[in-house]
Formats: structure tokens, sequence, C-alpha cells
């Protein structure tokens, strides 16, 4: 058992713990119980849900799919990120719609 995700609350480690166990990399989620309780204890990092994974050889692995989860999280909350111009590839900062190099549009969206 490895820990690779501290969530903000129950639902959080639930999403991360499906888009895991998507991937086939078996895991669980930890600490439900102490945010129930949260109102009586002190808030703390150990009073947060954690998810685990049961086999630790898929650690690199389970970490790379948090980060990228935590990436799109950031994204969704900030709204607007640096984009990088497909076509000529020049650094655009956010408010940029598209390309002042070379016109190119932003493109929508560039993960999936
Ligand atoms: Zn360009």
């Amino acid at each position: 058992m490895k820990k690779v995700y501290i969530a903000q609350d129950p639902a959080d480690a639930h999403f991360v713990a499906g888009i895991l166990q998507e991937y086939g990399i078996s895991c669980e989620v930890l600490g439900e119980d102490l945010w129930g309780a949260r109102g009586a204890l002190s808030v703390s990092p150990d009073t947060l849900p954690t998810v685990w994974i049961r086999d630790d050889d898929k650690f690199d692995e389970a970490r790379k799919l948090v980060r990228k989860y935590e990436n799109k999280t950031l994204n969704a909350t900030t709204s607007d990120s640096p984009w990088k111009c497909p076509n000529c590839g020049e650094e655009m900062e956010a408010q940029y719609t598209d390309c002042w190099q070379c016109g190119t549009n932003r493109p929508a969206e560039t993960q999936t």
C-alpha cells in the first residue's frame, strides 16, 4: 500500500480513485471516517481523505495520473493558463486568444 494522493474532500478522493481504477490500478480511499468527524477534531492533513494503491509497483504510474488530474484542477480553478502556439511554438500569456507571432488561433483543448 502506498499513498498517492491527499484529497480535499471525500468526493475528490473518490474521483481520483475512479481514475486510477479506470487505468487498472487497484486502490482505496482511506480517512473518510475522520472526515466525517472532522468537526470534533482540529483540522490537519491527518483528517483529509487519502488515496492508496495496493500494488506498490504501480506507484509511478499512479502518481503520473494524479499529477495530470491536479494540473487539470489547477486549470479549472484559474481558468486561464499560458499556452503554446501549435504552429510556431511561441509561448503565449493566457489573455491572448491567438498567436501574436503568426496569428494562429489558440487551440481549444490540447489534452485528452
Ligand atoms: Zn504562432
